[in-house]
């Protein structure tokens, strides 16, 4: 790809040709038909079940309904789910020695820790405490320093999901420049590293960037994840680009992204719409996780 001028889709500058959107429920939708089909045959063949943990504490609204789709979601493609609902005054004692249960259960190959976990707890070590190998999405210390320095491991479901979003327009990333901004644990810091892998050019961007418009007018490739409503104004959107939008906000009764949608559509190539987008690509990446820890497990017991 060559600097200036035209970019990932083609459209060139001030054209106004109106964004591709990419669909990520229909993504969605086939991952987990060929997640439902793997467990579905291998369950046939005299597998047992994928098992899939979810750990909530309190009761914050928000976390309820992802942790309920979660449990859905794994039920469709044919896993077992075992919930854990923790009140909100549980003590880090006590939380350890639930994840430390889950960890131990051998038909359980995926546990979730449900974030943000209330103040009194150190959600850091929460994250730790979960084995690895079960850890399906992708933040224990060692599988994020796996993806750090390039060996396998669960990767965090959300980066995943942008870069598989990313790949359905049928963009070569190697040589983009990419502009990431939020730089936090979960999505940007982690995103960074799986457009490095993919050889784009990354600058990843944060609260602090001088001169923001400037990284994010450069960007043949956008990813934003700040939790901040239409903060990215559309007109910084690079003519053709591929954008992706993270963010997913409440304003007034709607669901909103970071980027003002609009106009950002407008001049992008492709862009994920909200909601639609990001958020339902990342449960079917979660699924995915746990069906591979599951493979796993089923192959060090066949080992054994
Ligand atoms: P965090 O709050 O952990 O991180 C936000 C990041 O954005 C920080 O790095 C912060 O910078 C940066 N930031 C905040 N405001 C600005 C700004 N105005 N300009 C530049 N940078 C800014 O958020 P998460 O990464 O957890 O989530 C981000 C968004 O993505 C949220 O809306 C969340 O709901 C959504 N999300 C969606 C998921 C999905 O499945 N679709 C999954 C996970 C998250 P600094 O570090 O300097 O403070």
């Amino acid at each position: 790809m060559s600097g200036g001028g035209a970019t990932a889709g083609g459209a060139s500058d001030g054209e106004a040709a109106g964004a591709k959107l990419i669909d990520g429920k229909a993504e969605a939708a086939a991952v987990r038909a060929e997640v439902a089909a793997d467990v579905e045959s291998r369950v046939a063949a005299g597998a047992r079940k994928p098992g899939l943990a979810t750990i909530l504490v309190g009761d914050d609204p928000a976390s309820a309904v992802y942790v309920a789709r979660k449990i859905r979601e794994a039920g469709e493609v044919g896993m077992n789910s075992e919930h854990h609902a923790l009140p909100a005054d549980v003590s880090m004692q006590e939380l350890l020695a639930v994840i430390e249960d889950c960890n131990r259960d051998d038909g359980i190959d995926g546990i979730i820790v449900q974030l943000p976990l209330p103040a009194q707890l150190d959600e850091d070590a929460a994250v730790a405490a979960v084995d690895p190998t079960k850890d399906v999405d992708g933040l224990h210390p060692v599988n994020q320093g796996a993806l750090f320095t390039g060996r396998p491991g669960p990767r965090p479901c959300t980066p995943v999901s942008c870069v598989h979003l990313m790949d359905t327009t049928g963009v070569d990333l190697a040589g983009l420049h990419a502009v990431v901004v939020g730089r936090s644990a979960l999505v940007g810091k982690p995103v960074s590293m799986l457009l490095l892998e993919r050889h784009a050019t990354v600058v990843l961007c944060h609260s602090r960037t001088a001169d923001l418009q400037r990284q994010v007018e450069s960007a043949d490739v956008l990813v934003v994840a700040i939790g901040s409503p239409r903060a990215i104004p559309g007109e910084w959107v690079k003519p053709g680009s591929v954008v992706i939008d993270v963010g997913i906000n409440r304003v007034d009764g709607r669901l909103v992204g970071d980027i003002d949608f609009d106009v950002a559509r407008q001049r992008a190539a492709y862009i994920t719409p909200v909601p639609g987008g990001v958020g339902p690509m990342t449960v079917a990446v979660l699924l995915r996780n746990t069906r591979d820890a599951w493979l796993a497990s089923l192959a060090s017991e066949s080992a054994a």
